[in-house]
């Protein structure tokens, strides 16, 4: 089976061809796999699928954030087929970057929280509430770095300053985060993606998203080797729930 590579994995590449130091980062001596960036053992390629979906992705990584293993951003472009991540620069703006933003085939939506937003930008709650989505479809951006790192894009991006914004109240994620079965209502860039995904409607596809989600964070845990024996489960029954809802999203696209 072919290894599909998409293009969060060509800007990985990029980024790293130009590293000048060794990316240092818990689990620094494990040997990774190049894509999923997992130990070779729990390389998670071969359950890599994409879902046929109407939702569109932007990532704007901080660069520090692309070549950490634990970035959940490109979980959204192993799944989701048109998702394009740029490397933010406050200063050396792409034009492909603004060229996409600015493209009429699609609605920017910047998925953010409103806390952060100046009185007269405009915040919606839902998918729903966006009156452009009835005709066009969305195209989410999502900010990739740790929080500070997201605030201080969401401030030195004037480009994005014209894009509404979607703003998940705390209720709307703890309801989610509940009905998911997640115990910690953190939420990593994946997550808020397949947030995002619901709202918008397609709800076996964001089902689909958390559960590879789940098959990564346990990828991740058995990398760290920190667990015994006793407190795991087999590791094929994560890819299984995946690729059962994978089937079951495909099956509904169709
Ligand atoms: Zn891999």
């Amino acid at each position: 089976m072919s290894i599909l590579h998409h293009q969060f994995h060509k800007l990985y590449q990029y980024r790293k061809s130009i590293s000048t130091k060794v990316f240092s980062s818990r689990g620094k001596n494990l040997s990774r796999c190049d894509f999923c960036l997992q130990g070779i053992s729990f390389c998670v390629c071969d359950s890599r699928r994409q879902l046929i979906s109407n939702t569109n992705f932007l990532l704007l990584m901080h660069d520090d954030e692309i070549l950490k293993p634990s970035n959940s951003g490109r979980l959204v472009a192993d799944l989701i087929p048109n998702t394009t991540a740029f490397l933010w620069s406050r200063v050396d703006v792409e034009q492909a970057l603004i060229d996409l933003i600015d493209n009429d085939t699609y609605q920017p939506v910047l998925i953010f929280p409103s806390d952060y937003a100046k009185p007269e930008r405009e915040v919606f709650e839902s998918v729903s509430d966006i009156p452009a989505l009835k005709t066009k479809p969305p195209l989410f951006i999502l900010l990739d770095g740790t929080w500070r790192q997201a605030v201080k894009i969401f401030r030195k991006s004037s480009y994005l300053d014209k894009v509404p914004m979607l703003s998940f109240s705390p209720e709307h994620i703890a309801s989610y985060a509940v009905r998911k079965g997640q115990r910690d209502f953190q939420m990593g860039t994946a997550e808020v993606a397949a947030l995002a995904i619901d709202s918008f409607g397609e709800k076996d596809n964001a089902n689909a998203l958390v559960l590879w989600c789940n098959v990564f964070k346990e990828a991740t845990l058995r990398g760290r080797n920190k667990r015994s024996a006793a407190e795991l489960q087999p590791f094929n029954l994560y890819k299984d729930a995946f690729s059962n809802a994978h089937k079951k999203a495909i099956q509904n696209m169709l």
